[in-house]
């Protein structure tokens, strides 16, 4: 039970975690994982808190098949480069040689924009608003479960457009989704910023992305959405009959988040005691422990106590849904084995009861978030729950985010970069001039690489590139990152 020290050994922490938590586990082939169910309920979360927003904002989901043949990909140069590498190639089917081998997807550009070509001839057909939710392969040679699987979940956006302005203001519009959904749902903050052209998608003509800092001091690209401009359609012949008579190529985005955001979430506010869930995301929001008594006739008092106060809990409601409750009644393992259980899976609040509490009328109440514990009269325990819900919400919101402040550095110098990187780690701002040669630079002599270039600010940065000390054309944020 006992989990690695969450300070020295942050990434044996993170495995036993998701083991102990039963979050995941490795299966036969390597890479791939099981989600088990208290992970795939955190999943389920994620994946509702995101649908409910692309659905408000137009979107509609529909399935692609997850073979694409290898000459489709092949013809986007740049985007097939940059995924060959991760290809699983499917070259034998149905006892046969296949004609022309079959790429497993790692993403559905060019199967999609393939068809879009079908779908759209005049400005009358766009713009296409899709979304899937699916499955993707990427040949993975260092694996961790959540973090970078060969097989993984995700939902990918692919949007055509008749004009430039309306792509770019839907890439926008769906990394602010995503902006919320980390934040608000996920109770994670995270930045917001264009990639350089060194860390874009590959056919991608902008990426955006959200950073989140983990508890290691360690940045994770949380989702990117993708401004695509025409290069899928020239690839695919995706042309249309615009409003003034003529032929124009569509305008493409595309924008995706995986089952990676629940490894981000485990590592922005986990902690020695293993994970701290958000109540929004959380399965379970509160667990009941009785404490049985010395006969069975305490005991059976006790149990019905539990029983009437989950339903009293249940009968409440947490932002309009009911409030999730368990009762941990199993008599074969001693309360504070219970106690240390709901702490590693990270359940927002706990409710002990025992025999002598149950005589003064008395519950203890425990928050995950703080580790606080209080003794309630049994009649209020259930009424403050949504109320306390609220507040462990906020509570680890403004946590993680006090913790990213005491992690970001605005630096001046390479000197300044380098010893900023190193401590106290995070995230370190300052001017770059546009050169690839400096970016490479940094990464070569330090691993950090440039997260984001923020998407708003002043216009000019202030100081000069802080690595070769020429003009800053943009300020960029570094960090070592997942
Ligand atoms: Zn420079």
């Amino acid at each position: 039970m006992a989990l690695p020290s969450f300070t020295d050994d942050f990434p044996a922490w993170y495995q036993e975690v998701v083991r102990q938590a039963d979050l995941a586990e490795n299966s036969l082939v390597r890479g791939t994982m099981v989600i088990k169910p208290y992970g795939y309920a955190i999943w389920e979360a994620i994946r509702d808190g995101l649908d409910t927003r692309f659905k408000a904002t137009g979107h509609k989901n529909l399935y692609f098949p997850m073979f694409i043949p290898l000459r489709l990909l092949e013809r986007e140069k740049e985007h097939v480069e940059g995924f060959a590498p991760e290809f699983a190639l499917v070259t034998h089917a149905g006892g046969e040689e296949l004609g022309e081998p079959l790429v497993v997807r790692p993403t559905s550009e060019t199967i999609i924009w393939d068809t879009y070509a079908k779908w759209v001839q005049s400005y009358r057909d766009l713009p296409l608003l899709y979304n899937q939710w699916a499955n993707v392969v990427r040949w993975e040679m260092r694996s961790r479960l959540f973090l970078r699987t060969t097989e993984f979940l995700w939902q990918e956006g692919h949007t055509a457009h008749e004009t430039a302005d309306e792509a770019w203001a839907e890439a926008r519009q769906m990394l602010e989704v995503y902006r919320q959904v980390a934040e608000d749902e996920m109770a994670m903050p995270v930045f917001l910023g264009r990639k350089t052209a060194a860390e874009r998608f590959p056919g991608a003509e902008e990426t955006l992305t959200i950073e989140a800092l983990m508890r290691d001091r360690k940045a994770l690209q949380a989702g990117t959405s993708h401004y695509l401009g025409q290069n899928f359609a020239k690839a695919y012949g995706v042309r249309f009959l615009g409003r003034d008579g003529e032929q124009h190529f569509a305008e493409a985005t595309s924008w995706g988040a995986s089952t990676r955001l629940v490894g981000g979430l485990i590592m922005a506010h986990g902690d020695e005691k293993g994970l701290r869930l958000p109540p929004r995301v959380a399965p379970t929001h509160v667990v009941i422990v009785p404490i049985f008594g010395k006969t069975d006739e305490e005991s059976g008092r006790v149990r019905r106590a539990s029983e009437e106060l989950a339903a009293a809990v249940r009968a409440s409601t947490f932002e309009g849904r009911p409030v999730q409750v368990e009762i941990d009644d199993r008599d074969d393992v001693r309360p504070g084995y219970k106690f240390a259980e709901s702490e590693l899976r990270g359940i927002p609040i706990r409710l002990e009861l025992g025999f002598r509490d149950l005589q003064k009328d008395a519950v203890t109440f425990v928050r995950r978030d703080r580790g606080e514990k209080e003794e309630v009269t049994i009649v209020s325990a259930a009424d403050r729950v949504p109320a306390t819900l609220g507040e462990i919400q906020k509570a680890l919101y403004d946590d993680a985010l006090a913790f990213r402040d005491a992690h970001t550095t605005h630096v001046t110098t390479f000197e300044e970069l380098r010893n900023a990187l190193d401590d106290p780690g995070g995230f370190a701002i300052g001017g770059w001039c546009g050169d690839p040669v400096c970016e490479a630079k940094v990464k070569e002599e330090t691993k950090a690489t440039i997260r984001f270039l923020p998407l708003e600010g002043p216009d000019r940065p202030d100081g000069p590139c802080v690595v070769c000390a020429q003009a800053a054309v943009d300020t960029a944020a570094w960090a070592i990152a997942y």
